[in-house]
This record gives C-alpha cells, sequence and structure tokens, in this order.
C-alpha cells in the first residue's frame, strides 16, 4: 500500500488469507527473467513442481499447473468435468460457495444448492434434503474453507454423505486455501478434484492455480468447446513439463522454491503452524472481549472476528491501515462491516501475528474501544503470548 509520505515509519503489513507473505528465496527466484519455457531445463523444473504438488494434494494423478487466479481452476474443473443441462450439488456458505453456484448457473448445470447462512459449516444433515432433491447428479461441489466467513466445511463428511448415496458423482473440492493449512489427502478422503492457487498457503504472488483429479475425474471428457481450459491437452503436455501456453515462468521458479522448502520442514510441520496460530489467535479473542465469527468448524487459515457493538467496523479498517498500515481484510455483502479476517495463512509466524493482533488493540483503543475488562492494550497479545508458551520455532 501506498504510505502518505509524512508517515515514513508506516511498514505495511497486509494479513490477507491471499495475497499472503511472499518468502525472499520465491522472490529472487522469480526474478531470473533468462529463462525459456520451452527449454529441457524449464520441462524438468515444471515436471519437479508437479511432482511435489502431487505429494502435497494426494492426488492419483500428476496435477495441472494452470496460469490463471484461483478462480481460473475452479472454472477449469466445472469446464472440464460437466456438460451442459448436469445436475450439481453446490454448498453456498458465503462468497466463495456463491462463486461455484455462479459457475453452475453460468455453465447451465441445473444446481441444487445447500445454501447455509454465512458462519456456520455444512453439515451431512443440512446437505441431505438437498441430496433428496437430486435424481443423478454429476458432480458435488463445496470451497474446504469458505474463506469470505472463515469457516471450514467438513467436507471429508460431506463427501462420504454425497457418495453414500450418489457413488458416481463426482467429489470437487475448492480447496484454495485450506491446502497446507489443514491436512488433505485426496486419494484416501475420496475426492476426484482438488483445486488450489498460488497465493493461497503457497505464499506466492497470485497467477497460478493448481488443479489435482483422480482417476474417474480424469476420464471425464465434457462434449463443451474448451481452448485454454483444456484438461486432456494440458494433461497430456504437462505430463513432460509442458503447459499448453507460455506459463508464469517465474512464478512456477517461485513455486520451486516454496516446495523445497514445504519439503525439507516437513508437510506436517506447515500444516501444525497454521494449527497452532490459529489457535492461539482465536485464545486471543476472549482475552480482548471479541467474538469468533464461525459458530463452528473455525479454519486454521484466519481468523473471522465479529467487529464489537460500538465499533464500526470499516472506521476500524480505515484506522489499522491509516494508522498502522495493516491491512486486514474486513466482510464482503451482508458482512460488509461486521466482521475482519485476520488471516495466518502461508508463511507467518508469532511474531507477524503479534504484528496484526497489536495493531488490532491500537486501533480498536483509538476508537475508543474498551473491551470486557476495561481495557484492549496488550490484553489479546498477552493472551496469544501464553497460547503459544513452551512452544518455539514458528
Ligand atoms: C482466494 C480464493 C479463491 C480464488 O480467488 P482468485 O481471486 O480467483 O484467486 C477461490 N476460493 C477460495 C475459497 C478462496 O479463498
Amino acid at each position: 500500500m501506498q504510505q502518505p509520505r509524512s508517515e515514513p515509519f508506516i511498514k505495511p503489513r497486509i494479513f490477507s488469507p491471499g495475497p499472503t507473505p511472499v518468502l525472499d528465496g520465491a522472490k529472487f527466484a522469480a526474478f531470473d527473467s533468462e529463462v525459456y519455457h520451452r527449454s529441457d531445463d524449464f520441462y524438468e523444473l515444471h515436471l519437479k513442481c508437479a511432482r511435489q504438488l502431487q505429494s502435497i494434494f494426494g492426488a492419483e494423478k500428476l496435477p495441472v499447473i494452470l496460469t490463471c487466479s484461483g478462480t481460473g481452476g475452479l472454472e477449469a474443473a466445472m469446464v472440464n468435468l460437466t456438460d451442459p443441462g448436469d445436475e450439481v450439488i453446490v454448498v453456498n456458505g458465503g462468497k466463495f460457495g456463491e462463486r461455484w453456484e455462479k459457475l453452475a448457473d453460468h455453465y447451465q448445470c441445473k444446481a441444487h444448492v445447500l445454501k447455509i447462512e454465512p458462519g456456520t459449516a455444512a453439515t451431512a444433515d443440512l446437505l441431505a434434503p438437498v441430496l433428496e432433491q437430486a435424481h443423478s447428479p454429476k458432480a458435488f461441489f463445496v470451497q474446504a474453507n469458505e474463506t469470505s466467513t472463515g469457516v471450514r466445511h467438513p467436507v471429508r463428511d460431506l463427501a462420504n454423505a454425497v457418495k453414500a448415496k450418489f457413488p458416481d458423482c463426482l467429489i470437487v473440492i475448492d480447496a484454495i486455501s485450506y491446502l497446507i493449512a489443514h491436512p488433505l489427502d485426496m486419494a484416501t478422503e475420496g475426492y476426484d478434484c482438488v483445486i488450489s492457487a498460488s497465493q493461497k498457503g503457497f505464499g506466492l504472488n497470485p497467477g497460478l492455480a493448481f488443479v489435482a483429479m483422480s482417476q474417474r475425474a480424469s476420464a471425464v471428457q465434457s462434449t463443451r468447446p474448451k481452448f485454454y481450459f483444456d484438461w486432456a491437452r494440458e494433461v497430456a503436455g504437462q505430463s513432460k513439463g509442458r503447459s499448453a501456453w507460455t506459463p508464469a515462468i517465474g512464478l512456477i521458479q517461485g513455486l520451486s522454491f516454496v516446495l523445497d522448502r514445504i519439503e525439507s520442514v516437513g508437510l506436517e510441520a506447515v500444516i501444525e503452524n497454521h494449527q497452532r496460530l490459529a489457535n492461539a489467535v482465536r485464545a486471543a479473542l476472549p482475552a480482548m472481549g471479541l467474538k469468533l465469527f464461525p459458530r463452528s468448524h473455525p479454519s486454521n487459515a484466519l481468523t473471522a472476528i465479529k467487529v464489537p457493538d460500538g465499533v464500526d467496523g470499516l472506521q476500524l479498517q480505515q484506522r489499522l491501515q491509516e494508522g498502522y498500515g495493516v491491512t486486514i481484510p474486513g466482510g464482503q455483502d451482508e458482512l460488509k462491516g461486521r466482521i475482519i479476517r485476520l488471516s495466518n495463512l502461508g508463511f507467518m509466524n508469532r511474531f507477524d501475528l503479534l504484528h496484526g493482533l497489536a495493531a488490532v488493540e491500537f486501533s480498536l483503543n483509538d476508537l475508543g474501544y474498551s473491551g470486557s475488562s476495561g481495557a484492549v492494550l496488550g490484553r489479546g497479545v498477552q493472551a496469544f503470548m501464553q497460547a503459544l508458551s513452551g512452544t518455539s520455532g514458528s
């Protein structure tokens, strides 16, 4: 963010569930512009990244790397797996669930929608009546994290409920903000298509989407016309490291750096770091007199926090940004001004979160909020530190 000249000491920081902080090594890797994408070296690098992603997804087959934002990955799934007129089932628990619904409508699928109140998680019980309406659905679309509300849908339970009634229904998971923040293993959990993107847990700039398909999803060939997102074509080329079109070369170089990092640290440790930080942020809320927005199933990628009574959420965000250079996204549509979403997604550590929490405390204090115990300064920070005491490292 551009800071006013009068504020030379403000260090801009974004606590957003995408884009997330980019590791220096990934930045530097992306700078090397003397790399040609039609070269054996690059094919090898591309293939290496795909293999590492395969292991992270727990995928039966090599995932495809697409140069587009996450939504491009969602569209690729919709275009390649469904035909016009297909019946599909969609979970809409917020802005991203709405995106599945819009994509289904746009691509002329007949969508049965489980619409749930923002802040609640989909459950097999809630899904049951929607499954009753369906006859032979082609695919089930859901977010693993509904990033707009900070809720994690229990996708494994949902997938099992769908498959119990419709064994042929393809299970498609938008895990864009979920992967590497939560454990996920496609093959074991029985998902047919899982999508993620570079600017979320992977801590890269936006511009890459990753799409993994199961054996049976790979065999589906929709009759739709397709060009850029032609699954069969990409799979054939990328099995040799060759994308159909010019890939975001710099991002793939950054990706290689990040995937090596994840491999050396261990995926479990990366997931655990997300769990630990998210738990500690949640532990800090009561001390500040604040409440978690999700009623259950909070995500480990971000914490959606209710803006307290008497505080204007938009003013809070403005104060964070103008006073302290801290960007914390709010809610959209009906949640505008009602929540803030403090992210710990990607390569973050306790000191990053202390920065974010302290800025929230300063800003709330500036706005005259004093919390439940008459003061807010230091309360959340202290509870956060206490929650982490006895742990070290990140
Ligand atoms: C970030 C995100 C997306 C993708 O958004 P893009 O802006 O297209 O990259 C999709 N789904 C979820 C759950 C997300 O968090």
